[in-house]
């Protein structure tokens, strides 16, 4: 069911949608300077996704004080840091490799992502993400506790809803404390940007 959805215009459009409304809630909140905050968002060229639904995703939510020029960056459910490949596919994609028979076995290659990028998503879930604050200070809600040899799909799990949208949608929304505030490590600088 989840298999679907990386070709799901109504899904790319649901999590527009969260991301521009998470982008009104930062930009009303204003800058910690009492400053105004201007639009200033980052182009983005998303991989993982068909190619008319791309304009969905090309940019990256962000904004610029008027006063102090200090950059704030909207929280997002469409972007995991600064990894050009859409969250849902990193989500997705790292579900299927670590042993999810959940969907389509083959939706990594359908989507173009290196076996290399694969590993790499896969090495970022087992030993990077369980370390996160974010991971840290809520793993005590999922009782049993989820299972972290397994994870993505192993969280990916705990989100209960009719559909698969809403199921994935919350996943991403659960996660999205880690696409601000630099809590992702950053990509290696021979990764260009590619991981
Ligand atoms: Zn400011």
């Amino acid at each position: 069911m989840f298999h679907t959805l990386p070709e799901d215009p109504s899904f790319f459009a649901l999590l527009l949608k969260i991301d521009q409304d998470q982008a009104k809630l930062t930009q009303a909140a204003g800058c910690a300077c009492g400053g105004r905050l201007d639009r200033a968002n980052y182009p983005r060229k998303p991989r993982g996704c068909r190619i008319e639904l791309a304009s969905n995703f090309n940019c990256r939510f962000s904004f610029c004080c008027d006063a102090c020029r200090k950059r704030m960056t909207a929280m997002s459910v469409r972007f995991l840091g600064r990894r050009v490949y859409l969250a849902l596919v990193v989500v997705l994609s790292s579900s299927r490799h670590a042993g999810s028979n959940s969907g389509a076995p083959r939706l990594a290659s359908r989507l173009d992502v290196p076996l290399r990028t694969l590993e790499r998503w896969r090495v970022w879930w087992a030993d990077a993400f369980i370390r996160t604050p974010l991971w840290l200070v809520e793993r005590g809600a999922f009782m049993p506790s989820v299972d972290c040899a397994r994870l993505p799909a192993s969280l990916l799990e705990r989100f209960v809803a009719p559909d698969a949208q809403t199921r994935l949608s919350d996943m991403l929304r659960f996660v999205r404390p880690l696409t601000v505030r630099l809590i992702l490590p950053q990509p290696q600088a021979r990764a260009n940007h590619a991981s």
